[in-house]
């Protein structure tokens, strides 16, 4: 499996719109962040977590040619923005894109996308098919996807793992009983938005703390705020097994 960080930055991304400081600021090409999504290429299919607001960008810049599913983690904008961008598959496929989430998710998306789900099929707009998951294992284009309960706050959100690899993101919280699902991958993407702890968010030492019980061969944190740091300089505070990830950075499981 190949895992491509499409984008590694928070809700705003960074650099962040007016601000001067030192990360926002840094020509260090780690320091850009687009919002955060991930693709996965895995037994002939290619598969994005989220589409955020720079969804477009992301695709064109990894050339991605097909996409075969989109699975979202929760209805967050910085996690559904770009939708409206999945008609350029919709026309070089001729088919509509299947689209996972939990039911919660799904009603969000027909109410921040009326004009997709109206029942009006004006030329041009996206076309979708929906698949509502439960904390059940699921099959996407035949690869499974184990969900992984974590929260956001108050709200819940799916991590999920496929096979060795796990992609956690807008989590504070998870418990003992979900982090089983999790033990024994090799590789995980866990989010870490800044220093200080933060109210649905885990702070990198909360992400580090729970890395440390999870014990994967190899980390990488994700959906980082400016407040964080520059990436050189957190990096070498790290454990060896964590790293930061940035945009574009491609991971073999
Ligand atoms: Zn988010
Ligand atoms: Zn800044
Ligand atoms: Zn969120």
């Amino acid at each position: 499996m190949k895992v491509t960080l499409l984008g590694t930055g928070t809700s705003q991304g960074v650099p962040v719109i007016g601000c001067s400081c030192e990360v926002c600021r840094s020509v260090d090409y780690r320091d850009k962040r687009l919002r955060v999504s991930v693709h996965l290429q895995v037994n002939g299919k290619s598969i994005i977590i989220d589409s955020g607001p720079d969804f477009r960008q992301q695709v064109l810049r990894e050339r991605i040619r097909t996409l075969d599913a989109l699975v979202f983690t929760h209805e967050h904008k910085d996690h559904t923005a770009g939708l409206d961008d999945i008609r350029a598959y919709n026309f070089s496929q001729h088919k509509d894109m299947p689209l996972y989430g939990e039911e919660r998710v799904l009603e969000q998306l027909k109410r921040e996308f009326a004009y997709i789900f109206s029942g009006i099929q004006y030329p041009g707009i996206p076309r979708v098919e929906l698949n509502p998951i439960t904390e059940e294992p699921f099959e996407v284009e035949g690869v499974r996807f184990i969900p992984i309960r974590v929260k956001h706050y108050k709200l819940p959100v799916f991590g999920y793992r496929v096979g060795d690899f796990t992609y956690i993101t807008d989590a504070n919280y998870i418990s003992e009983a979900e982090k089983e699902k999790v033990r024994g991958s090799k590789v995980i993407v866990l989010n870490a938005l800044r220093q200080e702890p933060h109210i649905s968010h885990f702070s990198l030492q909360e992400a580090v703390e729970l890395l440390e019980d999870l014990q994967p061969e190899r980390a990488y944190l994700t959906h980082i705020s400016h407040l964080l740091g520059l990436h050189r300089e957190v990096e070498l505070t790290l454990p060896d097994f964590i790293r930061l990830g940035y945009d574009g950075l491609q991971i073999e499981v």
